[in-house]
């Protein structure tokens, strides 16, 4: 099956993932000299950073993602196919998706990051992990299915772990789903589930490290951990989780060596991720995290048209020697870069090298309690919140989804109850192809 695309005019940039990298780069080449196809193994834009809330029954996923034929209705020269890529010729220019293969003038490797188990192949195998809307979406229905069950079940010890909970690791995703998760036991559970001894459930948060949101200011990590633990949240730092089976996670104290044990049917991974890899780029490409090491025009080592953005470039500047923090802002700024310097390329003006701008970072840990670190200033609590709100909210893309998830947010804020909690099952049913 071929991917049809026509036979450019202009130089053919390829981008391969439609996340903020990608998506951006897209949106500010339209209406230049450049053919661009954009390939994602999805139709549509993820929004990451409220996957929790779909997680959590807070919005449903159509208010986060964006389809990608929305964005482009307007623009010639972008062109869009869902696609995988599956490899990569890099002698060729070209490179093979799950669909066909295309030959490229510019390749550029936006394709992010997944969830790492550090080598742990019983962890992946049970454990949820949270990148995408579906695994979000998967995450929802266990935890409604486990409580439905626990309704059912008569041993106290199966009830307990059917709904205990245990999140592994203290980063902003983690600190943010055992907020909602405490609040939802908090407002949710005594209306609507009042036959169970909620007040009994356990919520874990594991950190291998001796504070909260690493990566954000000691002020936020010790603040955000106040929060959670005045909402009753057990946290356990210093801790590695080494095994989980299904039932029981094993625990090892970094301090002491000490190993424990907790009992339950759901562990909740956010403990890290590492770069989605492609065949064919040579190994030495890659850096710490599987990532793709660039310079400071993005081109990976070793390629003058082939390009990295976002989670899976590893760049080396500034005060960030270890590469950059695998974020929004740095995916975006990275992107609008790389669109001023093709855009140059057709000027003959010089190309720029990048110098990301940190404008800040924050983490929501429920009602009234957030945490945000500006350069010039680090706050908490409710004014925090607010920011945070506003942020996330006009961050967004799509006029539609601001407004539904305004609206979502309003009635839970007024309420103090999100009434999402469907246990939606996809039905599998063949087609012909
Ligand atoms: C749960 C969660 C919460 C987060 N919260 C925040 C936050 O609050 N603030 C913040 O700044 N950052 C947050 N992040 C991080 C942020 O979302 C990432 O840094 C950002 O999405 C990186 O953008 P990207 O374009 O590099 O990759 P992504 O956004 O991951 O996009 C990669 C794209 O590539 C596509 N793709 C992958 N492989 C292929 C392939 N082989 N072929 C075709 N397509 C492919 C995927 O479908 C996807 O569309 C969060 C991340 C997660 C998982």
């Amino acid at each position: 099956m071929p991917l049809n695309i026509p036979d450019p005019t202009f130089e053919r940039v390829v981008i391969v993932g439609g996340g903020f990298a990608g998506l951006t780069l897209a949106r500010q080449l339209v209406d230049t000299q450049y053919q661009v196809v954009l390939l994602d193994k999805n139709n549509y834009h993820q929004f990451q950073p409220l996957f929790y809330q779909v997680a959590m029954a807070g919005l449903e996923p159509s208010s986060i993602v964006f389809p990608f034929r929305k964005v482009f209705q307007k623009s010639e020269n972008v062109l869009f196919r869902v696609a995988e890529v599956t490899e990569i010729l890099t002698d060729e220019n070209a490179l093979i998706t799950d669909k066909g293969r295309m030959k490229y003038n510019h390749l550029v490797i936006c394709v992010g990051a997944d969830t790492n188990y550090y080598g742990n192949q019983k962890v992946a195998e049970f454990a949820i992990p949270m990148k995408s809307v579906a695994e979000a979406l998967f995450l929802r229905n266990a935890i409604l299915d486990d409580y439905e069950k626990a309704l059912l079940c008569s041993d106290e010890s199966e009830r307990e772990s059917l709904m205990d909970i245990v999140i592994v690791g203290g980063g902003p995703t983690g600190v943010e789903v055992a907020g909602a998760l405490a609040e939802m036991r908090e407002n949710v559970m005594p209306k609507e589930y009042k036959e169970l001894n909620y007040k009994g459930i356990d919520i874990y948060l594991i950190q291998s490290g001796d504070m909260l949101l690493k990566g954000m200011s000691d002020n936020a990590g010790i603040q955000s951990e106040k929060f959670l633990k005045k909402m009753g949240v057990i946290i356990q730092k210093n801790s590695l989780v080494t095994d989980y089976d299904g039932e029981t996670v094993t625990l090892k104290d970094n301090t002491n060596q000490t190993v424990s044990t907790i009992r339950s049917k759901k562990v909740i991974w956010a403990a890290g991720i590492i770069g989605n890899a492609l065949n064919g780029m040579p190994k030495t490409a890659y850096g710490a995290g599987r990532r793709l090491k660039t310079n400071e025009l993005h081109q990976v080592e070793g390629f003058n048209n082939i390009y990295a953005l976002g989670d899976i470039a590893l760049l080396n500047e500034g005060k960030f020697d270890k590469g950059h923090p695998q974020v929004a802002q740095v995916a975006i700024q990275m992107a609008a870069n790389l669109a001023k310097n093709f855009k140059n390329r057709l000027k003959n003006k010089p190309e720029t090298a990048f110098a990301y701008r940190d404008l800040g970072s924050m983490a929501t840990v429920g009602r009234h309690k957030a945490v945000v670190d500006l350069s010039f200033w680090k706050f908490q609590g409710v004014f925090a919140w607010f920011v945070w709100l506003f942020v996330h909210l006009f961050a967004l893309i799509g006029l539609k989804n601001k407004v539904f998830v305004f609206i979502n947010w309003l009635w839970s804020y007024m309420t103090y109850d999100q009434a999402l909690r469907l246990i939606i099952r996809p039905r599998v049913k063949k087609r012909a192809v």
